[in-house]
C-alpha cells in the first residue's frame, strides 16, 4: 500500500523528478531509544537533550513484536541509537532479547549513562551474538569535543570506551567530518589519539558531516533522478541506508517505522507501521540529509 505524499516527496523545485531508492532487503533494523539524553549538544541531529520526549523511550514490550518480524525478514543485525540509548531504562533486557536473533551494535556518548550501568552489560558478553559499541569522539581536540558535549565529556567518552574493550566488548567510533577535510590525515591523527588513549589503533572510524538539527533547512542541491542514474549505479543505489535498513521509533505513544536514521524529523519519511510495509514504499531523496548520502556516502551502518 502506498501512502499518500506531498508533490514535495515525488518533484525537484525545479520539477524534475526527485531521485528515489527502492529498498531492496531488511539487512539492518534500527531501533530509536527515545530523543532523551544525558547530554545536550547544540548540534545533534535529533535535538535531544535531558527529559526530551520528541521521540518516546522504548520498552521491551514497544521492541519485541519487530524484533520477530525482523528475523522472519532475515534481518543481520539489530542497531540502537538515541538520544543516549542508555538512558532507556529497559536497554539491557532490549539487548538481551535482540541479540538472541543478530549482532547489535549501540551508539553512545561514552560518558555517565554508560558508566553507571557499566556493570549490568556482562550479562551480554556470551550473549548468542556479539554486543558492539560506537562511542562518539567528535574531534581529535579535547575543548573542541567539550565545547559541543560538555566540559570533562573527552575524557569521559574514553574512559567509556576503554571500560567498554576491556570487556572485551567490540567497539569504535564516531567523529565529525569537516567538509574540507583531508580524511587520511584525519585518520591518522585520530589512529593517534586512540594510541595514546590506551585503544587499539585501528578501532573503525565512522564520520559525520554536520546533518543540522531536526527540522532544519539545509541550502542544498536537490537530489533528482536524473543525478541517481548519472553519478550513481544499481549497486551504488543498494549501499544507501534506506535500500537495506529502516528504523523504528515511538512517537504519539505508536510504533512507527521510518525509512533510515537520519529523517525522522520529516513526517513524510514514516512509512508505516510494520517492516514489510515499510519495506514495500519507495523512498524519495527529498530531505537535505539524502544530499550527504549522494555526496559523501554517509551511513551510519557499519554492515
Ligand atoms: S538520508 Fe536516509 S532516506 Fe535520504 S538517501 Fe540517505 S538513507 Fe535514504
Amino acid at each position: 500500500m502506498e501512502l499518500i505524499r506531498s508533490r514535495d516527496w515525488y518533484s525537484a523545485p525545479t520539477g524534475e523528478p526527485r531521485g528515489y531508492i527502492r529498498p531492496h532487503a531488511l539487512r539492518e533494523l534500527w531501533f530509536h531509544t527515545g530523543t532523551a539524553c544525558n547530554l545536550s549538544c547544540p548540534f545533534c541531529l535529533e535535538g535531544s537533550k535531558p527529559g526530551d520526549d520528541r521521540l518516546q523511550m522504548l520498552r521491551l514490550a514497544d521492541v519485541e513484536p519487530f524484533i520477530d518480524e525482523a528475523q522472519e525478514m532475515r534481518v543481520e543485525q539489530f542497531s540502537f541509537t538515541g538520544g543516549e540509548p542508555f538512558v532507556a531504562r529497559d536497554l539491557i533486557r532490549i539487548l538481551k532479547r535482540a541479540s538472541e536473533v543478530a549482532p547489535c551494535l549501540v551508539l553512545t556518548n561514552g560518558t555517565d549513562a554508560l558508566q553507571r550501568r557499566i556493570h549490568q552489560l556482562d550479562e551480554l558478553r556470551n550473549a548468542p551474538h556479539p554486543v558492539s559499541f560506537r562511542v562518539s569522539i567528535d574531534s581529535i581536540d579535547r575543548a573542541e569535543h567539550d565545547a559541543g558535549r560538555g566540559e570533562g565529556n573527552f575524557e569521559r567518552a574514553f574512559e567509556g570506551l576503554r571500560l567498554l574493550h576491556a570487556r572485551g566488548f567490540h567497539v569504535s567510533i564516531a567523529r565529525h567530518m569537516k567538509a574540507d577535510e583531508d580524511t587520511p590525515v584525519v585518520a591518522a591523527q585520530y589512529a593517534a589519539l586512540l594510541k595514546e588513549q590506551g585503544l587499539p589503533e585501528d578501532l573503525k572510524q565512522v564520520a559525520f558531516p554536520d546533518f543540522l538539527p531536526p527540522g532544519s533547512h539545509a541550502d542544498v542541491p536537490a537530489v533528482t533522478t536524473q543525478c541517481m542514474t548519472r553519478y550513481q549505479s544499481e549497486e551504488s543505489r543498494r549501499n544507501f541506508m534506506c535500500a537495506f535498513s529502516k528504523m523504528v521509533l515511538k512517537q504519539n505513544n505508536r510504533m512507527r517505522v521510518y525509512a533510515c536514521t537520519l529523517v525522522d524529523d520529516d513526517p513524510e519519511y514514516d512509512l508505516g507501521a510494520t517492516l514489510r510495509q515499510a519495506m514495500e514504499q519507495q523512498v524519495s531523496m527529498k530531505h537535505h540529509r539524502c544530499f550527504s548520502c549522494f555526496r559523501y556516502g554517509s551511513s551510519c551502518s557499519e554492515i
